[in-house]
């Protein structure tokens, strides 16, 4: 059968900003939703954050990245129409959808709730769905997914600011929970203060811990300590500074995706102290094993996080009063956004508004 055009080949009549080919430049992308499903849910997409990954992904940085490419995985909206056999939504709910929208639900990870560690797992863009068509992401302006992979949105949760937790929040909060960081009292490092290192930031101080942001930019001090609530700062290449912090760190977050040296931050660690690893640098790092040794300590990695545990961070969330830092973007400016995100030129994401300025191409 010869493949349809992605503007029919579903019923459902959709628009959004897509990638053609590597450059990654987006432009207006008329294309089609499926019908929901029995178990679907169709939701109107009000707001879409950007995550570095779209822009990793738009110019096919990774090497798996097909055309056209609608990004975008920090999805919220307002359910418009819930299939016959879904339990846990209706319409009018405020909902969201992260990175995942599809998993086999029989392996051992889906079983214990780790759908993000399904090796069949179906991004939310850029994955072959069920039905053989590519899913596309948020950047558009409306989703369907199958409700074991929508979030419920909570009332005091604002929108805007919460899309970005969908991705970034779940990417800091799950090695919390998993390496036993999130108890009171303990001492934990943020390496690099962006997208993930500022909510990872607000969910240690709410766990109780004493937090530290570990950062190459030392003008990022005051913003780290009086606006996200950091206890301290250490400037990474102060030699002095980091000697006065060895040893005091029961673990350490390091979102950094540039390549850099290890060995000063297992230094950081306490006896048993976590080095885990969010950030994802395109060339191996040097892991010095002696430092490793000296302490017993672990280096350890996390991606996102499971959708049980995605609902509960966003409960997390609404209940102690964490979001994200964003900058709203009309959707005209994305490729602007994305030169500036290259650059770190953002404080701390971006969130398009989609509802508002999202029209039909
Ligand atoms: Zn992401
Ligand atoms: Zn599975």
């Amino acid at each position: 059968m010869a493949r349809k055009s992605p503007e029919t080949e579903h019923p459902v009549t959709a628009v959004g900003w897509a990638a053609r080919d590597s450059s990654g430049v987006l432009s207006p992308f008329n294309f089609s939703r499926r019908a929901t499903g029995d178990e679907d849910v169709m939701f109107k997409v009000l707001f879409c954050g950007i995550c570095h990954s779209d822009l990793h992904s738009i110019k096919n940085e990774w090497g798996f990245s097909t055309y056209p490419l609608v990004p975008g995985h920090e999805i919220v909206g307002v359910v418009t129409e819930v299939g016959s056999k879904v339990k846990n939504f209706k319409i009018g709910d405020k909902v969201g959808v992260g990175c995942m929208v599809g998993s086999c639900h029989s392996c051992d990870n889906c079983t214990n709730n780790l759908e993000n560690y399904c090796p069949q797992v179906k991004l939310t863009y850029g994955s072959t769905y069920y039905d053989g068509t590519t899913t596309h992401g948020g950047y558009s302006d409306l989703m369907v997914a199958n409700e074991s992979f929508v979030i419920r949105m909570p009332d005091n949760l604002p929108l805007d600011a919460g899309a970005p937790l969908l991705c970034a929040g779940i990417t800091v909060y799950s090695p919390l929970k998993y390496y036993g960081l999130d108890k009171p009292g303990m001492h934990v490092g943020v390496v690099g203060l962006g997208g993930l290192g500022h909510v990872a930031v607000k969910f240690a101080k709410a766990f109780g811990a004493k937090v530290t942001v570990i950062s190459t930019s030392p003008n990022k001090k005051d913003e780290a300590i009086q606006h996200l609530g950091a206890d301290s700062f250490l400037v990474s290449h102060d030699q002095d500074q980091m000697k006065a912090a060895l040893g005091t760190m029961d673990g350490i977050i390091d979102t950094v995706s540039a390549v850099h040296p290890l060995l000063p931050l297992l230094g950081l660690l306490t006896t048993n102290g976590k080095l885990v690893m969010v950030g994802a640098p395109d060339k191996p790092l040097e892991l010095p094993a002696f430092p490793l040794l000296m302490g017993r300590k672990t280096i350890g990695g996390s991606m996102i996080g499971g959708i049980k545990e995605t609902q509960e961070m966003i409960d997390f969330a609404a209940k102690h009063n964490i979001k994200a830092e964003i900058e709203v973007i009309p959707i005209d400016y994305v490729n602007t956004a994305m030169e500036r995100l290259l650059k770190a030129d953002v404080r701390y994401r971006f969130v398009i508004d989609i509802a508002n300025t999202l029209k039909a191409a």
